[in-house]
């Protein structure tokens, strides 16, 4: 029952111009439920302290929650060992932790790394940051009408100096689920390792990496109902341990001395300084409540909003959509004539929340041949009746402009 389940959510109790908020964009960000606001209070309230550190209870108790949250996160996406799941900050971090560390050791003048067209942009830009460090190329694996990778285009694009291919397991703007599956076999099959961007992945779909066989899976914890802040890096075993330090510090070293250094066993090698430990914990939190609901009903319950919306937007006239599939989480649409970002502010005036703008993802702007789009994203705490309020303050926007 999604309205019983926003009740668990605060921030879903305002008003906006005394109508109820209708929060549209959680592709964006999540809203937290108060279990996971909870979590973070109790936290702070009790046992703040640096973990693996210092001998005291607080920082003892510190330690064992946010290493208890390592393996929360390792059993929640079938990693083999908690020494593959690396904390991050998000995302983006784990992104370019890879690129500093895995592509930027290996990569020699003439590698190329494919990267989707439709990429985020943190997923493009740590790879031409270590392409112009290395002298290696990056190269655009283009889409099908349907937003999808080309898979024969791929196909093409392999050859003996394929070294990385970076795509996305669902995309931001059009919610499409990517063939990652079948990129994983043909890359696997070139010899050229895999980095799936779970950013929207790890919200919509199940995920056993041991069986997927991605190399490396990187996701943002406030995406998935947890604060902002703490992401995961999922890496190889094989791989995380012959790859070098990213950056230098405290946790990170077993001994330092001016005539040298050596690096922490995995994963502390990849976590110099002291860590979001608050955030860890949040996230785990995050995950054991969000793991009391059935998924595929969940998923269901999102893809019918989706569906929904797309039926409705689709009898509006100058509304156009962009990409949408059944079974995707967010749409993204146009109102012909109208600046995204003019029809955004007013549906912000009727207390309609959804993301105006690029999405981060200007090279899949250009291939739509749009500026920007509106999107609305769907979570687990919205209903029909959010649903109902978007398509009226569409209709009442496209009236007004
Ligand atoms: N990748 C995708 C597909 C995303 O949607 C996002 C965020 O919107 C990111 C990467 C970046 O995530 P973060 O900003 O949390 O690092």
């Amino acid at each position: 029952d999604a309205r019983h389940v926003a009740t668990q959510f605060p921030a879903l109790k305002q008003s906006i111009n005394q109508q109820r908020l209708v929060y549209l964009d959680s592709a964006a960000t999540t809203q937290k439920p108060q279990c996971v606001i909870d979590t973070i209070t109790r936290y702070y309230s009790r046992h703040n302290a640096n973990v693996h550190r210092g001998s005291h209870r607080l920082t003892a108790q510190a330690t064992s929650e946010f290493e208890q949250a390592r393996k929360i996160v390792a059993g929640f996406i079938g990693a083999a060992s908690t020494k593959e799941i690396i904390w991050t900050r998000g995302a983006t971090e784990a992104l370019n932790l890879i690129a500093q560390t895995y592509a930027r050791n290996t990569l020699k003048p003439g590698d190329e790394i494919l990267v989707g067209e439709m990429e985020h942009h943190a997923n493009i830009v740590p790879w031409q940051i270590v392409a112009e460090q290395t002298g290696a190329r990056v190269v655009k694996i283009p889409m099908t009408a349907e937003c999808r990778l080309d898979l024969s285009a791929l196909r093409r694009l392999f050859n003996h100096n394929t070294k990385i291919v970076a795509v996305a397991h669902i995309t931001n703007v059009t919610g499409t689920r990517q063939p990652i599956e079948a990129v994983i076999q043909q890359a696997h099959a070139q010899g050229a390792i895999v980095v799936i961007d779970g950013a929207q992945g790890i919200v919509h779909d199940q995920l056993n990496v041991d069986t997927l066989g991605a190399d490396f899976y990187v996701f943002s914890g406030h995406k998935l109902y947890a604060p902002a802040g703490i992401g995961v890096l999922y890496g190889r075993l094989d791989l995380l341990t012959t790859m070098p330090p990213w950056q230098g510090g405290g946790k990170m070293v077993e001994k330092v001395s001016f005539s040298g250094t050596t690096f922490s066993q995995l994963p502390g090698k990849f976590e110099a300084g002291t860590p979001n430990v608050a955030g860890a914990i949040a996230l785990a939190s995050a995950i054991s409540w969000y793991q009391s609901f059935d998924h595929i009903q969940t998923q269901a319950h999102i893809h019918h909003l989706a569906e929904q919306t797309y039926k409705a937007l689709s009898q509006l006239p100058d509304v156009r959509i962009l990409g949408y599939q059944k079974g995707a989480s967010v749409i993204s649409f146009i109102i012909d004539g109208v600046h995204h970002q003019d029809a955004a502010t007013l549906l912000d005036q009727q207390g309609i929340a959804l993301r105006a703008g690029n999405h981060c993802a200007h090279p899949l702007m250009d291939a739509l041949g749009v500026k920007g789009t509106l999107r609305a994203s769907f979570a687990i705490y919205n209903t029909s009746e959010d649903v109902d309020r978007l398509i009226s303050a569409v209709e009442k926007a496209i009236d007004m402009l």
